[in-house]
């Protein structure tokens, strides 16, 4: 059985979980995380699935760069260009999902 057969995000992007998009395009899916930890907290996945970063630096550096691009437009549409976004990456880290997901924090001035 492949990973991606029982992944929630692969289920959020085929549709069959629902998710509020934020925006879309051939490469990945952004959509709003359920429990937001800014007034603005968007998760970026690409449609392809990878475990975690490191993953997707490994084998496909061009849609890790799009990830990123795709953050800052959402962040220039919602709090001009300020951003954080953080990959959680191990079970240790704080990585529950194993498909990598960018978490996008914007929309407020945010602490240090
Ligand atoms: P991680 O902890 O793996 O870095 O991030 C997983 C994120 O997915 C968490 O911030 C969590 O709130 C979010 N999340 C978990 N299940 C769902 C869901 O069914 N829908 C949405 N929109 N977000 C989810
Ligand atoms: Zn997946």
């Amino acid at each position: 059985m492949a990973d991606s057969d029982e992944c929630l995000f692969c289920g959020i992007i085929a549709g069959t979980i629902p998710s509020e998009r934020v925006y879309e395009d051939d490469m990945v899916y952004a959509f709003k995380d359920i429990n937001p930890k800014a007034k603005v907290h968007v998760l970026i996945v690409p449609r392809k699935h990878y475990r975690d970063v490191a993953a997707l630096a490994k084998n496909d550096p061009a849609l890790l760069a799009h990830i990123v691009e795709t953050a800052q437009g959402i962040a220039d549409k919602a709090f001009h260009g300020a951003y954080r976004l953080i990959f959680n990456t191990g079970r240790d880290a704080g990585q529950s999902v194993f498909h990598v997901h960018a978490h996008v924090l914007t929309g407020e001035t945010m602490d240090e």
